[in-house]
C-alpha cells in the first residue's frame, strides 16, 4: 500500500478523514424517529417506507445492462437507515445486481461467488496501488459481459473485507479514475458509505456500458433520497433546538450544518 486510501476519491466509499464526520452525521440521523420507529408498510420495490417511497424517481423499466454486479455487503450496512443498494437493485434487471451479506466468503460456503471470482471476466472495484483505472483497461465490456464486485461498507469495513478474503484477490483489481462528475458527487455527497456505493456502481456501469445516461438514471433516486434525509435532518435540528430552548435536551447539538449544506448543494446541482 504505497498509496494511502486518502489519495483515492473512488470506490468504495469516502476517504477516512471524512468517515468520522460521516459517522457523526449518520448517527445524528439515525437517532431520529424517522424510519426506525416507523414500522409502517414498506414499498416492495425500493424497500422504503411507503410514505417516502422513491419509486417515482426510479426508471419505469430496468436499465438494460450486460454487466453483472456483485455487491458484497458488510452485515452492518444491511441495517443502516440510508440503504441505497435496494435502489440500485431496483434500477437494474433481476440477476444483474446480486447482494451477498457477510464479512468472510470462501469456496465452501459461497461456491457461486468463488466461481465469479475465478472468472477472467470479473473485476473487483477496490482502489489501491495494485488497481488499474477502469477507464484505461481498454477492454470492450459490451461484447464480452463482465462481472464487477463492489464492497459495500465503511472504509475500514471494506478494507478488512478486501484484505481478509483471499477470493477477492483473484479478480483484476480496478479503481475509478477521478472523472470530473464522480469526483464532484463524492465530494459533495452527504457522506454515507451506502451512497458512495451507489455512486460507484453508477460510474462503473456508465463506463462499462459506454452509456453516460446510466449514471444520470442511477443518481436520480440518490438525489431524492438526499432530499428526504435533508428534510428529516432539518426537522430534527429544529426540534433539538426547540428542546434546547426549553431546557429539555441533554445531548450536544449535532455538528452537521456543513454536511447539510453539502447535501443542499448536491440536490440543487442539476449538472452532475
Ligand atoms: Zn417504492
Amino acid at each position: 500500500w504505497s498509496r494511502t486510501p486518502e489519495s483515492n476519491l473512488t470506490a468504495p466509499g469516502l476517504p477516512p478523514q471524512d468517515e468520522e464526520d460521516a459517522g457523526g452525521v449518520f448517527l445524528d440521523l439515525s437517532e431520529l424517529p424517522v424510519e426506525e420507529s416507523e414500522r409502517r408498510p414498506t414499498c416492495s420495490r425500493c424497500c422504503r417506507p411507503e410514505k417516502v417511497c422513491l419509486c417515482p424517481f426510479l426508471p419505469v423499466d430496468p436499465l438494460e445492462v450486460s454487466t453483472c454486479l456483485y455487491i458484497v455487503q458488510h452485515p452492518a450496512e444491511e441495517s443502516r437507515v440510508l440503504r441505497t443498494v435496494p435502489l440500485l437493485a431496483a434500477c437494474l434487471p433481476k440477476g444483474k445486481c446480486n447482494v451477498l451479506v457477510g464479512r468472510r466468503f470462501n469456496e465452501e460456503r459461497h461456491p457461486e461467488l468463488a466461481a465469479v471470482c475465478r472468472d477472467k471476466h470479473t473485476l473487483i472495484l477496490y482502489p489501491g496501488s495494485d488497481a488499474e483505472n477502469l477507464e484505461d483497461l481498454g477492454r470492450d465490456f459490451t461484447t464480452s459481459p463482465h462481472n464487477v464486485i463492489i464492497i459495500d461498507g465503511t472504509w475500514s469495513q471494506a478494507k478488512d473485507m478486501f484484505l481478509r478474503n483471499a477470493l477477492f484477490r483473484l479478480p483484476k483489481q480496478v479503481q475509478l479514475n477521478s472523472a470530473p462528475s464522480s469526483q464532484y458527487v463524492i465530494r459533495t455527497q452527504p457522506t454515507n458509505m451506502c451512497l458512495s456505493t451507489l455512486e460507484c456502481a453508477a460510474v462503473t456501469l456508465s463506463i462499462m456500458e459506454r452509456n453516460q445516461a446510466i449514471q444520470e438514471v442511477l443518481l436520480k433516486p440518490l438525489r431524492a433520497l438526499c432530499s428526504f434525509q435533508l428534510q428529516h435532518g432539518a426537522q430534527v435540528h429544529h426540534s433539538k433546538e426547540h428542546l434546547l430552548k426549553n431546557g429539555l435536551y441533554d445531548k450536544p447539538m449535532p455538528k452537521n450544518k456543513r454536511k447539510i449544506k453539502r447535501m443542499q448543494k448536491l440536490i440543487t446541482n442539476q449538472n452532475i
